[in-house]
């Protein structure tokens, strides 16, 4: 394990972040300057493609308007305070420390092409400093919530790896190992780190606009996957967005007295209304809903449960990810071993429920969610 603490001198905690406006507000505040409004494409262009750390280094704006962006905005308020690398160099994680001081973790997973895929670079992105929904399984459940990230905030963790990603694309090109001119960067993003996407409704679909957008990061729509507890209101709500990506569902139980043990939110959102909510989802959109199961030793890893849970999603469009768990230093579980994983897909399988399981990349580096941060808090503490 590489483990490396670093220092960025980028931050500035006196200028709003330009990353906080939207497309039109940055046209808007651009003409407000005097400038002509083909230069907030520039900008734009400089900002979320170029993906340039500071107005300085954007030479296709002149200088004097160079010097007003500085004078008026910052542009990223991450500053990463803590870098791991696992071992086989496929996964990487950052802590960030926010303008006020709030922690949050992001990670990129590097995938070989396999064949079938080509090569992929994954950026698992937080959405909320904590969270209040209390999954026992979950370390940063564990730690209560903070508050919302902003949307530049959001999105400032894929430009961060976008630069990460492109630097390590060129670093092939020049070593021979990538053809010349295939340059990727990040091909993937999940919304899958700290906190409830859902929860943070507004923001979170502000930023997959700029995720999406063909003149900057560029991230197909369905490369974008969002992970949800399950809350329902804001489920039939991103039903309606017109968005093409993927919803996942953590699910982690069949029935609503196995999930309540794990999962809170099954109190307030249940099972059975779940997945009918899931039916409306998957009827609107025409996508396939990818059900995220967290298998827990002798607590929702039996073959009845895998059973229960075919029937459960009998009729549904659908694919499981089973995910034998990533143990958390103070959590109660155990990890499923791989043959009782297995079997678990094997029950499905029966109710003809695809499924794939999922060995967490990262397990050296803490890679699951929130655990960084906790392991972090306790390097600053002592
Ligand atoms: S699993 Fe997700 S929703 Fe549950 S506590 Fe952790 S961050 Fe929150």
């Amino acid at each position: 394990m590489n483990h490396n603490v670093s220092s960025s001198s980028n931050v500035s905690l006196m200028l709003p972040s330009i990353l906080e406006l939207s497309r039109q507000s940055l046209t808007d505040s651009i003409l407000e300057m005097g400038e002509k409004k083909f230069r907030s494409d520039q900008l734009w262009r400089s900002l979320y493609h170029d993906v340039s750390e500071t107005f300085e280094e954007m030479s296709t704006l002149s200088k004097p308007f160079r010097n007003s962006l500085r004078e008026k905005y910052s542009i990223s308020t991450l500053k990463e305070v803590m870098l791991l690398t696992s071992s086989d160099r496929t996964t990487s994680k950052s802590l960030y420390r926010l303008g006020d001081g709030e922690l949050i973790e992001t990670v990129m997973m590097r995938y070989e092409s396999d064949g079938h895929r080509r090569n992929r670079k994954t950026a698992c992105i937080s959405t909320q400093a904590g969270c209040a929904l209390g999954c026992t399984f979950c370390a940063t459940g564990q730690q209560g919530f903070r508050r919302n990230l902003t949307v530049g905030e959001i999105v400032g963790q894929v430009i961060d790896m976008q630069r990460v990603a492109i630097a390590e694309d060129r670093a092939q090109i020049d070593g021979g190992r990538r053809s010349k001119g295939e340059v990727q960067g990040v091909t993937n993003v999940v919304f899958m780190g700290m906190g409830e996407p859902l929860a943070n409704y507004k923001n979170t679909i502000s930023a997959i606009r700029v995720l999406n957008d063909g003149q900057g990061l560029n991230i197909g729509a369905r490369h974008i996957t969002v992970s949800t507890v399950g809350l329902i209101p804001e489920i039939l709500k991103l039903a309606d967005e017109d968005l093409q990506i993927n919803l996942a569902i953590s699910l982690h139980a069949p029935d609503n007295v196995t999930r309540s043990q794990t999962m809170p939110v099954n109190k307030r959102y249940p099972v059975q209304e779940l997945i009918n909510a899931c039916h409306k989802y998957a009827d609107k959109t025409k996508r396939r809903i990818f059900f995220e199961y967290v298998l827990l030793k002798d607590q929702n890893d039996s073959i009845e449960q895998a059973q229960k849970l075919g029937r459960l999603l009998n009729g549904l469009h659908c694919h499981v990810n089973l995910i034998p768990v990533n143990p958390t230093a103070g959590g109660p579980f155990e990890r499923t071993d791989l043959i009782s994983a297995k079997s678990f897909q094997g029950g499905l399988k029966q109710y003809g429920i695809p499924s794939t399981i999922r060995m967490e990349k990262g397990i050296d580096i803490n890679a699951g969610c929130g655990q960084l941060r906790e392991r972090a808090i306790d390097i600053f503490n002592n």
